[in-house]
């Protein structure tokens, strides 16, 4: 359907990449992300022929789109530790290849971490690293996305300053934006609990980094509080934003078009729900 809302999951790719559309569609959802590889792992396996053709085989069937990737957990381009910083760009490349073998949309990434850098060296290094995968990216029809982050630590990415100056210095050279994450970017200090603050924080967004190059949402509660920089997904509504915020965050009309994944808890039980849940949100009467 032409004017269906893209809503859907992380789910699973146990089992092959394949089977984390079939799940999508056992859960009611219109778009995916997964990761194409083990997260935990350096190395990935590269994707086969014969993996290929049951992933087209299944998108086909399923009808699902905007799909996403999430790259590994253990990358960390802006990493002042050579060996790390080595590995990284090692594996984000090989990240590309998967996501281009697949044709996916989107290829969602945590900016990095600090550790013993400031934040301003960290994100200076990301920027290296990014600007060397040019002629890769260039390869295939997937844009980087870079996540907007809690701050848990060191971890750069959680203030909207930081995704604007990533995309200033690598937009002439690269397919990038961002994706929003609900419960990071609450738990940096923006708030999202009730319709006005969902309006001032997309202002805000739109003021520093430019909502022309925001392309994707996580949609998931906080568990823990407001400003908290502490990065705990919970249940929509069950969390520290609430039930009226993801209203209004359903209801902006800046945010319809762009397609929305949940990471919250107990997927194969809540999932279907919350999916459910978001449909009905944005297709209730706006609040005034
Ligand atoms: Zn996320
Ligand atoms: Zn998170």
């Amino acid at each position: 359907m032409e004017n269906e809302l893209l809503i859907g999951a992380h789910t699973s790719a146990q089992g092959g990449v394949h089977k984390a559309l079939l799940q999508g569609r056992e859960i009611g959802a219109t778009t995916i992300q997964l990761f194409t590889a083990n997260q935990k792992r350096w190395v990935g396996k590269p994707i086969s022929d014969e993996e290929l053709a049951l992933w087209e085989a299944a998108k086909e069937e399923t009808g699902i789109s905007h799909i996403m990737s999430h790259d590994s957990y253990l990358i960390n381009l802006g990493s002042c530790k050579e060996d790390i910083l080595r590995k990284s760009k090692q594996a984000f490349e090989d990240e590309i290849t998967r996501c281009h073998k697949l044709t996916l949309s989107y290829l969602n990434f945590h900016p990095g971490v600090a550790t013993e850098a400031t934040e301003e060296a960290c994100l200076e290094t990301i920027v290296e690293s990014l600007l060397a995968f040019e002629q890769h990216v260039a390869n295939g029809p997937t844009r980087l996305l870079i996540e907007a982050t809690a701050g848990q630590g060191t971890t750069v990415g959680h203030r909207f300053e930081h995704l604007a100056y990533l995309i200033e210095r690598t937009k002439h050279a690269l397919p990038i934006g961002v994706c929003i994450d609900t419960c990071h970017i609450f738990a940096a200090g923006y708030d999202l609990r009730t319709k006005q603050a969902v309006k001032e924080t997309f202002d805000t967004f739109d003021e520093i980094v430019g909502l022309q190059h925001l392309y994707a949402l996580h949609m998931n509660d906080s568990m823990k509080p407001f400003a908290s920089r502490r990065d705990r997904h919970a249940n929509i509504g069950d969390g520290e934003i609430g039930r009226e915020g993801f209203e209004a965050i359903m209801q902006e009309p800046r945010l319809k078009h762009l397609p929305k994944y949940l990471e919250t808890p107990n997927g194969d039980t809540k999932w279907p729900e919350e999916i459910t849940m978001l449909r009905s949100f944005a297709a209730s009467k706006a609040r005034t």
